[in-house]
């Protein structure tokens, strides 16, 4: 049975009705942090259509990459000297804890800025001649409008990457933050208005997905749309901006293993795991979250590993003592103590590990971390993204059962690979059918790589070239050759 919801007599939070407000929660207390105006339709548009006579008539996208290149490095700085109410902020509308926000998601932000500042992506143009016919000239040119729409697990972080290399890019952006976390993205888009972008370039809606969200993706003069959220979101997304035809890209869901070989270095194996398990509340598309464990190295392994998760520290995010925050609201909270109890009595599940809730959690969405072992892939808690701390075990007997079942599913984000056998590696390397494989090592992100999913994980890429192809549209002038 599902357990109760700590605010299960709260009243519901929003009325999409234009004029009302959308209250933002803090998770580890129930306290309202703010209040926002709600943008329905009336308020999209107008947003919309100001990008718009932005991008046509107003003067950023004529500034020189260089002169926007200053803007970002700006807006950098700024991030940085804001970073501990930057922090505090993040971790009060998430739940993440303080530790790893201020020393990953805020300096990682402002580093995004700096990395579209500096790799600069606007092209030069590419040239084609037939001598005495015709020379091709090929150049690139903003999308115009770009709708940007981001979750609210690593809001900071992820909205960074779309709004800097599309403001590089000379495009206007509408971003919609999540409605979990919309606080910290609103300040950025501040920053970015006080550090030089103009106010008609740039604007911030606020609101669900319905309408807020539906009313970015199907306005007319929103060109393209880069979606970061979950597979049956994205699949919505794609199909509202089929009739405008529009430019899409989308980041979605994952299930990611982690293959273990019993030749890898078992001790840096178990440490990363500890990171890769459970950072960020584990509400990370990148989370290993299917671990699958060669049968010679299994029990060591294991044991290891659920000793270390019994005694994680969950607690109050803004102690740097933890290291599990609470989850991010309430029907996430509800969905994962769903899967815990099916985990708990369901066949074919063995609770491995289970940490211990704080003593004092008081009405905090605090949900206990936990280590499962299912008997066969094909159990329910081995298919579905549960996007939150449990993980799924199954021992392997070698490395092609182990990529078998790391296949065996409707995601195809990533993978990880623990192992010391370089064939080990060209195999893995060919045969997973995953967007970004990490080898004895775990979730780095080179934002010059393309990361994205295979099958139902996404649409396109991040990375240089992805983020070029999706804000920037391709020209082709033929000029005339003089006839000899
Ligand atoms: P959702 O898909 O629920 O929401 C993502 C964003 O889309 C939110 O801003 C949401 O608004 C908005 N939205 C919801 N419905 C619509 C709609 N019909 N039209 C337009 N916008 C809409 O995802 P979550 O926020 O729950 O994020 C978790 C998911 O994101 C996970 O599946 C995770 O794997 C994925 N993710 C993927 C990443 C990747 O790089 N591949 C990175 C991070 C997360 P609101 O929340 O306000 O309702």
């Amino acid at each position: 049975m599902m357990a109760p919801t700590p605010f299960a007599s709260a009243e519901p939070r929003i009325d999409p009705v234009e004029g009302n407000r959308l209250s933002v929660e803090n998770p580890a207390t129930g306290e309202i942090l703010a209040t926002l105006p709600l943008d329905g339709s009336d308020a999209v548009d107008r947003a919309v259509q100001a990008a718009r006579i932005a991008f046509e008539q107003g003067d950023w996208r004529r500034k020189s990459p260089d002169e926007r290149a200053t803007v970002l490095r700006r807006a950098a700085d700024a991030i940085e000297r804001e970073a501990d109410t930057l922090s505090r902020t993040l971790v009060a509308e998430t739940g993440l804890p303080l530790t790893q926000v201020a020393h990953l998601h805020i300096p990682r932000t402002a580093a995004n800025f700096r990395f579209f500042a500096d790799n600069n992506l606007v092209p030069d143009g590419t040239t084609h001649l037939v001598p005495g016919r015709h020379l091709s000239l090929v150049t690139r040119e903003p999308v115009g409008v770009v709708g940007l729409i981001a979750p609210w697990n690593a809001p900071t972080v992820l909205a960074s990457i779309k709004l800097s290399s599309a403001l590089i890019l000379g495009n206007s952006v509408v971003v919609k933050p999540s409605e979990h976390a919309p606080l910290a993205v609103a300040r950025l888009v501040a920053i970015l208005h006080e550090s030089g972008v103009p106010e008609g370039a740039l604007h911030c809606v606020h609101g669900p997905g319905q309408p807020t969200g539906q009313a970015v993706v199907a306005h007319p003069d929103v060109a393209a749309i880069s979606f970061i959220g979950g597979t049956g979101t994205g699949r919505a997304i794609l199909a509202a901006a089929a009739p405008g035809l529009k430019k899409v890209g989308l980041e979605l869901g994952g299930k990611n293993a982690s293959i273990v070989l019993a030749d890898c270095d078992i001790d840096k194996a178990i440490a990363n795991h500890m990171i890769t398990m459970f950072a960020g509340n584990a509400e990370q598309c990148l989370s290993a979250s299917r671990i699958l464990v060669e049968d010679a190295v299994a029990d060591r392994f294991l044991n290891a590993l659920a000793q270390q998760t019994k005694a994680l520290v969950v607690g109050d995010p803004m102690d740097p003592n933890t290291e599990v925050g609470p989850l991010a609201f309430a029907a996430h909270w509800d969905r994962a103590e769903h899967f815990a109890e099916q985990a708990r009595t369901g066949a074919g599940y063995r609770v491995l590990a289970e940490a211990t809730l704080p003593a004092d959690g008081g009405s905090g969405f605090y949900f206990a971390p936990m280590m499962v072992e299912a008997d066969g892939n094909d159990r329910s808690l081995c298919q579905e993204e549960i996007f939150a701390p449990i993980v799924m075990v199954q021992r392997v007997r070698d490395l092609a059962d182990a990529i078998a079942r790391a296949n065996d599913s409707d995601y195809g984000l990533a993978a990880y690979l623990w192992t010391r056998d370089i064939d080990a590696v060209a195999r893995a390397r060919r045969d997973l059918r995953v967007g970004t494989l990490w080898v004895n090592t775990v979730m780095a992100r080179d934002l010059r790589a393309p990361f994205g999913g295979f099958k139902s994980s996404g649409l396109g890429r991040d990375g240089l070239a992805g983020l070029l192809d999706l804000f920037t549209e391709e020209k082709t002038t033929m000029l005339a050759e003089p006839a000899f």
